[in-house]
């Protein structure tokens, strides 16, 4: 069964195959796609982004248009060149997407639909979020929880995961993880309940700092010098603020985010 976690993989690389690319070619063998294929046409249309919800892969065409995927059991997208021979059978394909560069194809694919994006978000249960780290009813502990069952995606991820708690973006994941002593790379899994509680907390305070602070510059370092403002976020290579370390920035394996932190204060 594909994880989140391949599920995440699999978005990106459609996205980086596919984005801002012209669909030169739609076929299903649902016809519940070719209908509305036929109403409203996908070819011409372009490939706006292709991300993950959860378990469900989502390809935003122009015009308003989402095509939502569930893998379940056995299902997948392949990327190939034009022409090129697919690693499947053919008797396997669900649906083939064609630009002029890169073809996806969706093999045992059980579970396809298109959307509006209003109907998407009107689906039940699918755009469920989880608790905002700035509403006045926070709760710490259903977010502690929620993080806790994603045990084998890396804490950096998982902060992102708006499903698990909602508000954290790219910049305050890796201020947060510094302000915590985390380091961003670690699994949720080797993370104390104590450790997530701390996280969780330090994001509340920083967020709800830039919240009360009038200039649109971002600051967690509470230091009066805006150019003290930030632990780490954007300053690889510089001396760590409380350690003198240089700080590092990498990717997340499933994130195209760059992703900064200290060596010595944020062990692995
Ligand atoms: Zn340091």
């Amino acid at each position: 069964m594909p994880e989140g976690d391949t599920i995440y993989r699999a978005a990106r690389t459609l996205h980086l195959a596919l984005a801002n690319r012209v669909v030169t070619g739609f076929t299903s063998v649902f016809p519940h796609l070719t209908r509305i294929d036929n109403a409203t046409p996908i070819i011409g249309r372009v490939v706006e982004r292709v991300d993950a919800r959860g378990k469900h892969l989502l390809i935003r065409f122009s015009g308003d248009l989402v095509l939502r995927t569930h893998m379940r059991m056995h299902g997948s997208w392949h990327i190939y060149r034009p022409g090129e021979r697919w690693q499947r059978p053919r008797s396997s394909m669900r649906i083939v997407i064609e630009t002029a560069r890169m073809v996806a194809v969706a093999f045992d694919v059980p579970v396809a639909e298109f959307h509006t994006e209003a109907g998407l978000q009107r689906r039940p249960g699918f755009n469920r979020l989880g608790p905002a780290v700035l509403a006045a009813d926070f709760d710490a502990e259903a977010a502690v929880r929620n993080l806790q069952s994603q045990p084998a995606l890396e804490i950096g991820v998982a902060l992102l995961r708006q499903s698990l708690l909602a508000g954290i973006g790219n910049e305050f994941k890796s201020e947060v993880c510094f302000g915590a002593a985390v380091n961003p790379f670690r699994l949720v899994a080797t993370l104390s309940t104590h450790d997530l509680r701390r996280l969780v907390d330090v994001a509340r305070r920083q967020m709800s700092d830039n919240v009360l602070q009038s200039s649109a510059m971002r600051r967690t370092t509470r230091r009066a010098d805006p150019a003290e403002g930030l632990w780490v976020y954007g300053r690889s290579g510089q001396p760590c603020r409380k350690c003198g370390e240089p700080v590092h920035a990498r990717r997340h394996s499933t994130d195209a985010r760059l992703t900064f932190w200290c060596p010595r204060c944020q062990p692995q």
